[in-house]
């Protein structure tokens, strides 16, 4: 008989991620992908031409891959820790070096290596990622390797066989490889995302899209270098490890201003955009509103569905937030189901219809939750919502959330589900 089985390092376990318990059209697509690369990898090592350069450049970029790895195996534990989504490997560098210069079969055999070794090294000690997901990612990498590989040696052959001039049109060959990958790759994140039913993990930042060319860029650097000038490859290792820290102190700079439930900013960051909101105000003798929104009866729906369903409703307010306030409004959560918006620049007018639009988008969430007896659509939701306006309810933060929290109040025992705006 099995037991509970042990929380990993984030507290959550294990056998929720086994693949039989994703849903059904995400297995297929796992297993189609991992059986078509598979398929591939077979044909390509029965019919690829490899001589000794091929293995001298093998090498050579699976001990470098692994020396990367080593030295930033402590930033890449971090990176992993403090996100869960999905993002950019810089172990690509080696990958594409070895798309534009390897057989197809080297190429995937270098995927496997370097995956392989960031599975034994990272991820099985931290246990936070399954090993069917790690599978699929390697499939997803050596089928979009494949892909680049494909285009790349298409754009050979038409140059040989055009006479085009190779130091114009090569790099142009490089790009749409380069183009290739990224395309591939990121479409199959996004299928086996929105299967997953988590399409906002298709998004890929604009940033991360720049990291994503940046490595790739370095692996076609090594490519050269290792073709032409084979010790000048190990000049990327120090670019690489850089850029690798970089990115850390990026993601450690978001996450220390983000709550992590629902991404919105955290109080201390949305205090900080409320205090310049306020000099900016009384510099320019403008009017801007702040907003606490109290989820009505929150509790009840804990109590009625779950704790996790109760983590959706509290997202999908997050989301509605994101969606209905302008970009230079900032909208924070305050722990628990309480959330407070800043709406710089605007007539106390404005900040009254804001509030009233964003509590009837509240009554109109519908949110597919998960629960014990399997997805349930919770709807019925309510919000009430305190208004302060500077300078007429307050000319501090302190006296402005203080008269936004009594309006709060003020909006519960009437009846909830309604706007109230005080001044002092
Ligand atoms: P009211 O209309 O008076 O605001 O009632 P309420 O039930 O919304 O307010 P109350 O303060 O009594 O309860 C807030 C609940 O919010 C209690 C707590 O379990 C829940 N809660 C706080 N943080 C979280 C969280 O991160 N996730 C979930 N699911 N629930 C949370
Ligand atoms: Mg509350
Ligand atoms: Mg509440």
């Amino acid at each position: 008989m099995s037991g509970p089985t042990k929380p990993n390092s984030r507290g959550t376990h294990p056998r929720k991620w086994s693949l039989w318990r994703q849903p059904r059209a995400l297995v297929r697509f796992f297993l189609t992908i991992e059986l078509a690369v598979a398929a591939l990898t077979v044909f390509f090592a029965f019919r690829d031409d490899v001589v000794t350069k091929h293995w001298w450049e093998f090498a050579v970029l699976c001990v470098l891959a692994l020396i990367q790895a080593e030295a930033s195996r402590k930033i890449e534990q971090v990176r992993r820790l403090i996100t869960n989504a999905p993002h950019v490997n810089m172990t690509s560098v080696w990958v594409f070096a070895g798309v534009l210069l390897l057989p197809y079969s080297l190429s995937g055999l270098l995927v496997i290596i370097v995956y392989g070794h960031l599975w034994l090294r990272i991820q099985r000690k931290m246990g936070t990622r399954p090993v069917h997901r790690v599978v699929f990612s390697t499939s997803m990498i050596m089928l979009s390797a494949y892909a680049a590989a494909g285009v790349y040696a298409a754009g050979r052959m038409l140059q040989q066989s055009s006479n085009w001039s190779g130091a114009t049109t090569t790099p142009i060959i490089i790009a749409v490889a380069t183009l290739v990958f990224l395309v591939v790759n990121n479409v199959l994140v996004a299928i086996a995302a929105s299967l997953h039913g988590r399409p906002s993990h298709v998004m890929i930042s604009w940033a991360d899209f720049g990291l994503e060319i940046a490595t790739l860029c370095l692996g076609a650097l090594a490519a050269l270098a290792l073709d032409n000038v084979p010790y000048l490859i190990v000049l990327i290792l120090p670019p690489l490890l850089v850029l690798h820290r970089a990115v850390l102190v990026k993601q450690l700079e978001e996450l220390a201003i983000t709550d992590q439930k629902t991404g919105l900013l955290n109080a201390t960051a949305w205090h900080e955009a409320a205090k310049n909101e306020l000099s900016r105000a009384a510099r320019q003798n403008s009017c801007f509103g702040v907003m606490m929104v109290d989820l009505d009866y929150f509790k009840r729906v804990n109590d009625t569905y779950g704790h996790l369903a109760g983590d959706e409703v509290l997202k999908a307010i997050a989301r509605m937030l994101k969606d209905e306030l302008r970009d230079y409004d900032s909208a924070g959560r305050f722990g628990g189901e309480e959330f407070a918006v800043l709406i710089p620049d605007s007539s106390p007018a404005d900040v009254v219809a804001t509030a009233e639009r964003l509590r009837r988008r509240v009554t109109e969430l519908e949110v597919l939750a998960p629960t014990e007896n399997g997805e349930t659509l919770i709807t019925k939701l309510s919000a009430s919502i305190g208004v302060a306006i500077y300078p007429t309810s307050g000319t501090t933060l302190e006296q402005l959330m203080l008269t936004a929290d009594s309006a709060v109040y003020t909006a519960k025992s009437n009846g909830r589900n309604q706007v109230v705006t005080l001044s002092t």
